[in-house]
């Protein structure tokens, strides 16, 4: 999609610190990050946010999640903990609209949700 941020990421046209990618997926470091470790995930396909998401998208939402899980122990977090979050919408938070989620973790991130 044009004008959107996050698809010009996903298509290399603007430069992103990329930890994985495959046909469906692509995790980079967010440029802001809120702890040593926090990488953002999102489908190469264009979903504006979770209220976006389809049936037909079941699929892709599985591999995002399995991927995060994945990245967490590549990224040496796992065992600790970390958090994986989506803000959706104006009061989630969400300032970019093209689905993501933000795996956060190498710091106690508390137990208060926000
Ligand atoms: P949201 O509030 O939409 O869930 O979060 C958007 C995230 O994208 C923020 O954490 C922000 O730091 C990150 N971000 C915004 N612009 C860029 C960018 O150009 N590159 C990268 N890597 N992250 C970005
Ligand atoms: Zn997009």
């Amino acid at each position: 999609m044009d004008d959107c941020l996050f698809c010009s990421i996903a298509d290399r046209k603007i430069p992103a610190n990329v930890v994985y990618e495959d046909d469906q997926v692509m995790a980079f470091h967010d440029i802001n990050p809120v702890a040593p470790v926090h990488v953002l995930i999102i489908p190469k396909k264009h979903i504006s946010s979770l209220n976006e998401a389809e049936g037909h998208d079941q699929e892709l939402l599985g591999h995002i999640l399995l991927t995060a899980g994945k990245l967490a122990a590549e990224l040496g977090i796992a065992e600790a903990g970390y958090r994986l979050i989506t803000n959706t919408g104006p009061n989630g938070g969400q300032v970019i609209f093209h689905l993501h989620f933000h795996l956060i973790g190498g710091r106690h991130l508390g137990s208060k949700i926000a």
